[in-house]
């Protein structure tokens, strides 16, 4: 069992790709228990290749499906809450969250709750099935690890106003450059409400407009057909009362810390440890093994984003012991390692729309094992539609068809810093045999140019685009042979 459907994979509903079905399971807000880990392993040895993936939504994605998924497994996965109960729910999109919901010590409300409560109104409403599946909801409850710039249909940031009330700031169509603040102000307690308002709204848009063939309207399409006003309008009418509108505040802001390594928790004598996993990607018998090590804790870790693993609740006098733990299965902790640097979607070998290999290309740049002194975000994307990563990185390296002679071979066109588009300034293409040494000049050359301290994006922002193609041309590589990459 496991039927392919034409959109976003779900568990029942998997979609096929160059290497096999692939599956993706919900993990909503991203926390998993330690039983969960476990079934989530089997599964991949029982009918993946033995590992799995994180995704940018904090989902899970078991690859290379081509054991069929027996009925007792999808039974064991839905009494684990794995799984949805009703089966054509089953694709709809995870509700993200901060990983840091309830320990982060800046947070202003613990969105965990709600998350649950969320997801059993998604699951027990069969209706919502009509609903495309990427529609998507994030509750950011102000934590220092923020998710408010994720690119969602509908986020509640949670926000403190002049006169100290804390509650929700409803954001729509929310993107990396677009902080989607509709200036309406929603208490915890009405929230829910709100959404499953909001929901109808859309899900009667839906049922007027869609004919049954093509692809369901997305959110996006309700707020240009309807107008925000309109669907407020809408919204109040089905919740009886007035929505509390405030002057629009938030800003887009694309946010930047590092949550990798050890950090103190609300909860004194607790940290966090954030751990880095080289393109999301998770062999089962880590999963196995750091879910033997969750339950000297709290029993949950938590999937994050950035495609990485917190470990919460960890007593501050075994950090140190844990740290060892973590190294021994393979994992770092530090976001100046070469690995933390990479992001790559599914690529060619996972996704139809792919023009190269990203995930291969991407982990050819570990041999690098540079060491930086610096947190680097490189980006790999099978195509413009930058599925992995909405924000903007310092390199971006965008898959396209390149010719060699009577032939197409892949390449990327590479993009640095964050000028002129999302994906910042196009400075030349490159053949992805190229990749791994043309990465290797430029970081060369940033060391050896930089101003102290300066970072690369500040370095390469603050240069013309003809100082750029010059340094990072093809006929500059003799970078390559007269120096080497130094920390
Ligand atoms: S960015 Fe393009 S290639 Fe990558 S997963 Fe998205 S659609 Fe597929």
């Amino acid at each position: 069992m496991l039927s392919e459907l034409p959109t976003c994979p779900g568990l029942f509903y998997g979609s096929s790709a160059q290497d096999g079905m692939l599956a993706r399971m919900r993990i909503p807000g991203g926390i998993l228990t330690d039983r969960q880990c476990d079934a989530i392993a089997d599964l991949a040895d029982q009918s993946g290749a033995g590992y799995v993936q994180v995704t940018n939504r904090a989902n899970v994605q078991i690859r290379e499906i081509h054991t069929p998924i027996t009925p007792d497994v999808f039974h064991r996965l839905q009494t684990l809450e794995l799984a949805a109960q009703t089966i054509s729910l089953d694709p709809i999109r995870n509700i993200m969250a901060s990983p840091t919901a309830g320990i982060d010590s800046q947070m202003l409300i613990d969105t965990r709750p709600l998350v649950k409560a969320l997801d059993d109104y998604l699951q027990t409403h069969p209706k919502l099935a009509a609903l495309s599946p990427k529609f998507s909801v994030c509750f950011d409850g102000g934590e220092w690890v923020s998710v408010r710039d994720r690119r969602n249909d509908i986020g509640l940031v949670a926000h403190r106003l002049p006169s100290s009330e804390i509650g929700f700031r409803v954001c729509l169509n929310v993107e990396a450059h677009n902080s989607g603040d509709v200036g309406v102000f929603v208490s915890e307690n009405q929230c829910l409400a709100f959404i499953a308002a909001l929901t109808q709204v859309y899900l009667d848009y839906t049922q007027g407009y869609y004919s049954g063939k093509g692809r369901k309207p997305r959110f996006r399409h309700l707020l240009a057909s309807w107008d925000v006003e309109s669907c407020l309008e809408r919204v109040e009418h089905l919740l009886g009362f007035s929505l509390r509108r405030e002057a629009s505040l938030l800003r887009s802001s694309p946010q930047s810390y590092n949550h990798l390594g050890i950090h103190p928790q609300r909860q004194t004598g607790l940290s966090y440890l954030g751990i880095a996993v080289p393109l999301g990607r998770l062999e089962s018998w880590q999963l196995r093994n750091l879910a033997k090590l969750t339950r000297q804790n709290s029993g949950t870790l938590r999937l994050t984003p950035w495609q990485t693993i917190l470990f919460p609740d960890v007593a501050d006098d075994r950090l140190g012991n844990l740290e060892g733990a973590i190294a021994d299965l393979g994992f770092h902790t530090s976001a100046t390692h070469f690995e933390s640097a990479l992001v790559a979607c599914s690529g060619r070998k996972g996704c139809a729309s792919g023009l190269t290999d990203t995930q291969t290309q991407a982990l050819g740049l570990v041999e690098l094992t540079a060491h930086l002194d610096q947190p680097l975000n490189i980006h790999f994307s099978g195509c413009e539609k930058s599925c992995a990563q909405q924000t903007p990185s310092d390199i971006a390296l965008v898959g396209i068809e390149m010719k060699a002679g009577n032939s197409t071979i892949e390449g990327y066109d590479v993009y640095v810093g964050t000028r002129d588009s999302s994906f910042g300034r196009r400075i030349r293409s490159v053949s992805a045999l190229e990749v791994t040494s043309l990465i290797k000049q430029m970081l060369q050359i940033y060391q050896q140019q930089r101003m102290l301290d300066e970072s690369f994006k500040m370095f390469v922002d603050r240069h013309s685009m003809d100082q750029l193609q010059q340094w990072f041309s093809s006929k500059n590589n003799q970078y390559l042979t007269s120096h080497s990459i130094t920390g």
